[in-house]
Protein backbone atom coordinates (compact mmCIF):
# COMPACT_ATOMS: atom_id res chain seq x y z
CA UNK A 1 0.00 0.00 0.00
CA UNK A 2 1.10 3.66 -1.17
CA UNK A 3 1.62 5.77 2.15
CA UNK A 4 -0.17 8.90 2.46
CA UNK A 5 3.27 10.46 2.02
CA UNK A 6 4.41 8.47 -1.22
CA UNK A 7 0.93 9.71 -2.55
CA UNK A 8 1.58 13.60 -1.61
CA UNK A 9 5.04 12.83 -2.92
CA UNK A 10 5.29 15.94 -6.02
CA UNK A 11 2.84 17.52 -4.05
CA UNK A 12 4.39 18.44 -0.60
CA UNK A 13 7.92 20.33 -0.79
CA UNK A 14 10.16 20.14 2.13
CA UNK A 15 10.52 23.93 1.84
CA UNK A 16 6.80 24.55 2.60
CA UNK A 17 6.01 25.94 6.03
CA UNK A 18 3.45 23.95 7.69
CA UNK A 19 2.58 22.54 11.46
CA UNK A 20 4.82 20.18 12.77
CA UNK A 21 3.80 17.33 14.59
CA UNK A 22 4.54 17.19 18.44
CA UNK A 23 5.30 13.65 19.00
CA UNK A 24 8.23 13.61 16.74
CA UNK A 25 8.50 17.48 15.50
CA UNK A 26 8.44 17.02 11.93
CA UNK A 27 6.78 18.70 9.34
CA UNK A 28 3.09 17.12 9.16
CA UNK A 29 3.81 16.48 5.75
CA UNK A 30 6.76 13.82 6.38
CA UNK A 31 5.42 12.80 9.68
CA UNK A 32 4.75 9.08 9.73
CA UNK A 33 3.22 8.64 13.46
CA UNK A 34 0.05 7.87 12.69
CA UNK A 35 1.11 5.01 10.40
CA UNK A 36 3.74 3.86 12.43
CA UNK A 37 1.02 3.47 15.35
CA UNK A 38 -1.41 1.86 12.34
CA UNK A 39 1.40 -0.57 11.77
CA UNK A 40 2.01 -1.44 15.30
CA UNK A 41 -1.72 -2.39 15.32
CA UNK A 42 -1.93 -4.33 12.37
CA UNK A 43 1.22 -5.95 13.10
CA UNK A 44 -0.78 -7.53 16.37
CA UNK A 45 -3.13 -8.97 14.77
CA UNK A 46 -3.69 -13.00 14.22
CA UNK A 47 -5.40 -12.54 11.14
CA UNK A 48 -8.55 -14.11 12.62
CA UNK A 49 -11.83 -11.45 12.81
CA UNK A 50 -13.77 -12.12 15.88
CA UNK A 51 -17.50 -11.26 16.41
CA UNK A 52 -19.12 -10.58 19.18
CA UNK A 53 -22.21 -9.28 20.50
CA UNK A 54 -22.14 -6.85 23.30
CA UNK A 55 -25.11 -5.95 25.48
CA UNK A 56 -24.09 -4.74 28.18
CA UNK A 57 -24.55 -1.07 29.07
CA UNK A 58 -26.50 -0.54 25.70
CA UNK A 59 -30.29 -0.05 24.18
CA UNK A 60 -31.84 -2.77 22.61
CA UNK A 61 -30.41 -5.74 20.93
CA UNK A 62 -26.94 -3.77 21.27
CA UNK A 63 -23.78 -4.21 18.80
CA UNK A 64 -22.47 -6.87 17.16
CA UNK A 65 -18.39 -5.92 17.23
CA UNK A 66 -15.99 -6.78 14.37
CA UNK A 67 -12.38 -6.74 16.00
CA UNK A 68 -8.63 -7.75 15.00
CA UNK A 69 -9.78 -7.11 10.71
CA UNK A 70 -6.89 -6.75 9.39
CA UNK A 71 -7.16 -3.74 7.04
CA UNK A 72 -5.92 0.29 7.82
CA UNK A 73 -7.77 2.95 9.08
CA UNK A 74 -9.12 4.04 5.51
CA UNK A 75 -9.97 0.74 4.08
CA UNK A 76 -11.50 -0.36 7.43
CA UNK A 77 -13.36 2.63 7.04
CA UNK A 78 -14.43 1.62 3.76
CA UNK A 79 -15.53 -2.10 4.82
CA UNK A 80 -17.55 -0.72 7.57
CA UNK A 81 -19.44 1.79 5.69
CA UNK A 82 -20.12 -1.78 2.95
CA UNK A 83 -20.91 -3.94 5.94
CA UNK A 84 -23.73 -0.80 7.60
CA UNK A 85 -25.45 -0.80 4.14
CA UNK A 86 -25.71 -4.51 4.02
CA UNK A 87 -27.34 -4.80 7.90
CA UNK A 88 -29.13 -1.98 7.23
CA UNK A 89 -28.44 -0.05 10.40
CA UNK A 90 -25.77 2.75 11.14
CA UNK A 91 -22.23 1.98 13.54
CA UNK A 92 -18.85 2.79 13.74
CA UNK A 93 -14.93 2.66 14.55
CA UNK A 94 -13.85 2.57 17.94
CA UNK A 95 -9.80 1.75 18.01
CA UNK A 96 -9.87 -1.02 15.02
CA UNK A 97 -12.94 -2.47 16.20
CA UNK A 98 -15.86 -1.77 14.09
CA UNK A 99 -19.33 -1.74 15.84
CA UNK A 100 -22.52 -2.48 14.18
CA UNK A 101 -25.98 -1.37 15.62
CA UNK A 102 -27.92 -5.09 16.14
CA UNK A 103 -27.80 -8.54 16.33
CA UNK A 104 -26.14 -9.34 12.81
CA UNK A 105 -23.76 -11.65 13.46
CA UNK A 106 -24.51 -14.27 11.39
CA UNK A 107 -24.66 -11.91 8.16
CA UNK A 108 -21.50 -10.24 9.15
CA UNK A 109 -19.52 -13.40 9.61
CA UNK A 110 -20.71 -14.59 5.71
CA UNK A 111 -20.00 -11.19 4.33
CA UNK A 112 -16.62 -11.25 5.94
CA UNK A 113 -15.99 -14.83 4.65
CA UNK A 114 -17.32 -13.89 1.20
CA UNK A 115 -14.42 -11.10 1.11
CA UNK A 116 -11.59 -14.15 2.17
CA UNK A 117 -11.50 -13.35 5.97
CA UNK A 118 -11.25 -16.20 8.79
CA UNK A 119 -14.02 -15.52 11.22
CA UNK A 120 -14.58 -16.54 14.65
CA UNK A 121 -17.95 -16.43 16.45
CA UNK A 122 -16.78 -15.42 19.82
CA UNK A 123 -18.46 -15.08 23.07
CA UNK A 124 -22.06 -14.14 23.32
ZN1 LIG B 1 4.86 12.71 13.94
Amino acid sequence: MASLKDQLGGLVYSTEKGDTCPACRRPLAECECNEQAEQARLAELDGIVRIRRETSGRKGKGVTTLEGIPLPAAELKTLAKELKKRCGTGGAIKEGVVEIQGDHRELLKGELEKRGYRVKLAGG
